[in-house]
């Protein structure tokens, strides 16, 4: 029997790294997974991908700050699957630059996408897995949510607080055989890191330093931490809510 067989799966930012990998191997092992992206093109990809590999898809292109939205992308997966078992908070983006150069409206969109996304999507999701007496929640932080890093003030928060929304539902969701947890990766080899080594002017040069800062010497591929995404979201984690999981090659370690 494959893990999700007859589950039904939301990963949101499923058009792309982290959130792909995941929902390829949710579908993989069965499940059906509802792909949410802002990005259409990103979307289809992985929708076409898995696809092809016999899986099973609803694919969605909504912005997960949008309530009205995100409303009507629930109502749209409730009519077509007829229930929800795993919601994967994972759509993020990420801002390179110093606090005092940050901009207000720069500050609200990273904590908006970063943060309220999760909240509307748990909002909208979390009633009718009560109704149907339980479900698992994964939300996506980062190793920025438990440390610093330098030029990250709203990704920092943003992350941090990721923690703290998942803390907090897994306590007040438990009593409804909800389970909340959350994953902090390590830097990822995804179009999110290489859009901000981009930005670097060695680019290389700081890739091979980060690397260094992970004592496995590496950065993850998206589907090492897409695995601990299905481990928290199984049974095999059913005793585990309101864990904060470093997938990250050992970098909080140090
Ligand atoms: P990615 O490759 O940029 O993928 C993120 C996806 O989310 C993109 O398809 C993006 O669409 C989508 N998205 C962004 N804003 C959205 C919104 N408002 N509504 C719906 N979808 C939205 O990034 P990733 O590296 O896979 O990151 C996935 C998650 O892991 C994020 O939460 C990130 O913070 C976290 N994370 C990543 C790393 C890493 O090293 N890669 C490390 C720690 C944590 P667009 O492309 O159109 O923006």
């Amino acid at each position: 029997m494959m893990r999700f067989e007859g589950k039904v799966i939301i990963v949101t930012g499923a058009g792309s790294g982290i959130g792909k990998a995941a929902a390829t191997l949710f579908a993989g092992e069965g499940g059906m997974v509802a792909l949410l992206d802002l990005d259409s093109k990103g979307v289809e990809e992985t929708s076409n991908a898995i696809t092809h590999q016999g899986g099973e898809t609803l694919p969605l292109v909504y912005d997960v700050i949008d309530e009205q939205g995100v409303s009507n992308a629930v109502e749209q997966i409730l009519q077509h699957y007829n229930r929800i078992d795993v919601l994967c908070n994972n759509a993020g983006i990420e801002l390179s630059k110093p606090l005092v150069q940050t901009e207000g409206h720069e500050w609200d969109r990273v904590l908006a996408v970063n943060l309220k996304g999760m909240f509307l999507l748990s909002k909208h999701v979390l009633p009718h897995m009560i109704s149907s007496g339980g479900g698992t929640v994964v939300n996506t932080s980062s190793i920025s949510g438990l440390l610093g890093w330098p030029d990250s003030s709203a990704y920092c928060a943003s992350k941090g607080g990721v923690i703290q929304l998942t803390r907090e539902m897994a306590v007040e969701y438990g009593p409804h055989n909800i389970r909340v947890n959350c994953i902090c990766p390590g830097t990822t080899v995804t179009p999110m890191i290489d859009r901000l080594l981009g930005l670097e002017e060695d680019p290389e040069g700081t890739a091979l330093s980060i690397r260094a800062m992970h004592p496995l010497g590496r950065f993850a591929q998206p589907e090492e931490i897409a695995r601990a995404m299905l481990f928290l979201a199984s049974e095999e984690a059913s005793f585990v809510t309101g864990a904060v999981l470093p997938v990250d090659g050992g970098y909080t370690a140090k």
